[in-house]
């Protein structure tokens, strides 16, 4: 088994799920007391996402690069970074190190492109949703990308960071959710990605009966894949 680092924190609510997630594949696979080999870097999120409201991308990406670094000399095989919204710098810092990073958008393009699907939404952070390089990168993987108007992508954004980046998980903003959710789908998304990696903790699947892609449990999942392939 291959050694994973995991660069998290961002927020840490969705890095436990990563932890969770990344150990069950291995134990899936491997059956009895097997478990994965990982190393995280955990940053502190109030810094990150202070860069982030200022723009200065350039020291998100300095935080990041110094991570990256931290899991190679560790020995780490290859890494991931566990947010969507930071692999806006993802090639920069993967340009700075030899181990491999394991892009969540294209390990998500790829599920969705075995699924045969053409057409999704997205939910996500602003970022994610409306920048182009998480958008840009699907449409690499054929995917088009439907995404909810102005006011809705506030509601996700701020649900985002002043709830379920703080661990609150809301009654009324599932609602919200699901609300958007059916938007996106009467306009034509055949699945609804969920491009930010603490939206698994509001909604899952048994609640609606659009089909959503968990970008959390699909990035884990090529995670394990890399780890348990002899790929180098
Ligand atoms: N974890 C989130 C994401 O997947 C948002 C936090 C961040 O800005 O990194 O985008």
């Amino acid at each position: 088994m291959k050694t994973i680092g995991l660069i998290g924190g961002m927020s840490w609510e969705s890095t436990v799920t990563y932890y969770q997630a990344i150990n069950l594949g291995v134990k899936e696979r491997l059956g009895g007391l097997h478990s994965a080999k990982l190393m995280m870097i955990s940053l502190d999120f109030a810094q990150i996402e202070a860069m982030q409201k200022k723009g200065d991308w350039l020291a998100a990406t300095d935080a990041l690069i110094q991570a990256a670094r931290r899991l190679e000399i560790s020995g780490a095989d290859g890494f991931i970074i566990c947010t969507n919204t930071m692999h806006k710098v993802a090639d920069k810092i993967a340009a700075q190190v030899s181990i491999p990073l394991i892009h969540i958008a294209d390990a998500t393009g790829e599920v969705l492109k075995r699924k045969r699907i053409r057409k999704v939404g997205l939910l996500g952070t602003a970022f994610t949703m409306e920048q182009d390089f998480y958008k840009g990168r699907l449409a690499q993987h054929g995917l088009e990308v439907v995404i909810p108007n102005e006011q809705q992508r506030r509601v996700v954004h701020d649900v985002i960071y002043q709830e379920l980046c703080q661990g609150e998980v809301r009654s009324e903003s599932k609602q919200a959710y699901l609300e958007i959710v059916d938007d996106l789908v009467s306009e034509g998304a055949e699945a609804i990605i969920l491009g930010c990696t603490e939206i698994g903790l509001l909604i899952q699947q048994a609640d609606t009966v659009v089909r959503l892609v968990d970008t959390t449990q699909i990035h884990a999942q090529a995670a394990v894949e890399f780890m348990l392939s002899s790929r180098a």
